[in-house]
């Protein structure tokens, strides 16, 4: 009982330190008066409470540039010898690992390629550069935050269609740094990276898609992403909003994936099925942009972007979103062909939806939004007011 208490009182102690710094992460450059108005802190309370985070190594504080009228400021920042999240960057190109703080900076410490090999021969490797970053900021390090380009389930890699690999279990990331493991799917990331300080911050209901090969992404909700029971939700790409004779590589006939990438525009241009379907993607939106392609590709083009935005309406007839902001291929493919998007998406929307649909905003944060949003969990997770204890005492 007593144990509980006592960390019940420190958790409390902690509580509006944690607010603070995740809003020092949130607002880059936010001036202590903001940060203190924004937490309705009482101006002894905050020098009280500002002092024992510099103390702690936990907050750093610089002169304000003079703008404007007002009295002088100061601006919080993050403590140059804080603690830091390890992210682990799965992707079909190949892997790395990045450092990063509540300035939100990230520093690769690593990388490498998979070559041929399953997921049970490359992850070791993987996990060595992990504990070799944690080593090498003794003591900093409190998460580990992993961004698959795949399907997940708690620490599970569940299916990364691009590798064809299938289950396995990624836990051995964390095992050498001996901190929390924390596992996310890069459209789900980046749509977090976005809710939170992107293209679609401010939104209550948020929805982010990102096109690589195939499609998928997540509903956030205040900056939190729906995922359900298991963790696997967000398969927007498996939704038979495609050919139904059209077989799907996750097991499913007629899904919406194979409808609005590099595969789609392929089977329209009468190309066999590409190795590298975003590259192949990106090759046909830019020879299409650049106005030297042949008729053919742009209607390749415009079926493709038809596809993309009446799947769009449809999911803002499921969700609601007061936003909608898309990534990877998805730019560029709807920039390639804008009146078969607008159309395609205008006309799938329900009619009380078209007085003022939501915007479909370009990602802000572009590749880097899912790498962005693993370290904003690798941060939840440091700022904690449990992880602040251990760290201030
Ligand atoms: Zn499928």
């Amino acid at each position: 009982m007593t144990a509980d208490r006592m960390s019940r009182s420190a958790r409390l102690r902690w509580t509006t330190a944690s607010e603070l710094l995740r809003l020092v992460h949130a607002e880059p450059g936010i001036t202590r008066t903001a940060a203190c108005e924004r937490l309705s802190l009482a101006s002894g309370a905050a020098t009280e409470l500002i002092e024992r985070l510099r103390g702690a190594r936990l907050l750093a504080e610089h002169r304000a540039e003079r703008g404007g009228r007002g009295r002088p400021t100061t601006v919080l920042g993050a403590h140059p010898r804080g603690p830091l999240a390890a992210v682990v960057d799965l992707r079909a190109a190949g892997w790395r690992v990045l450092l990063g703080g509540l300035d939100g900076v990230l520093t690769e410490t690593a990388a490498g390629s998979y070559g041929d090999r399953e997921p049970a021969g490359f992850l070791p490797e993987v996990a060595g550069a992990v504990a070799a970053a944690v080593r090498r900021e003794p003591g900093r390090v409190g998460a580990v935050v992993a961004a698959v380009a795949g399907a997940v389930s708690g620490t599970r890699l569940l299916q990364f269609s691009t590798r064809g690999w299938h289950e396995a279990d990624l836990g051995v990331l964390g095992s050498g740094a001996g901190v929390p493991l924390l596992v996310g799917n890069d459209a789900t990331l980046g749509g977090i990276a976005e809710a939170r300080g992107g293209a679609a911050r401010g939104a209550r209901a948020a929805l982010h898609l990102l096109v690589a090969v195939g499609i998928g992404g997540a509903l956030l909700v205040d900056g939190r992403p729906v995922i359900g029971a298991r963790g696997a939700g967000g398969e927007y790409g498996h939704l038979p909003l495609g050919d139904p004779d059209l077989a799907c590589p996750c097991g499913a006939r007629g899904c919406w994936d194979l409808m609005v990438d590099g595969r789609a525009l392929a089977r329209h241009r009468g190309d066999p099925a590409p190795a590298d379907p975003f590259a192949y993607g990106r090759d046909v939106l830019d020879a299409v942009r650049s106005g030297t392609a042949p008729a053919r590709d742009r209607r390749a083009v415009e079926r493709t972007a038809r596809a993309l935005g009446a799947g769009i309406a449809g999911l803002v007839n499921l969700h609601d979103p007061d936003a909608v902001t898309i990534a990877g291929l998805a730019p560029d493919l709807r920039a390639a062909a804008p009146d078969a998007f607008a159309d395609a998406y205008r006309g799938g929307l329900m009619a009380f939806h078209r007085a003022d649909p939501p915007p479909v905003a370009d990602a802000a944060r572009g590749a880097d939004g899912p790498v962005q949003g693993a370290l904003a969990l690798g941060v939840d997770e440091i700022t904690g007011p449990a992880a602040l204890a251990r760290w201030g005492g």
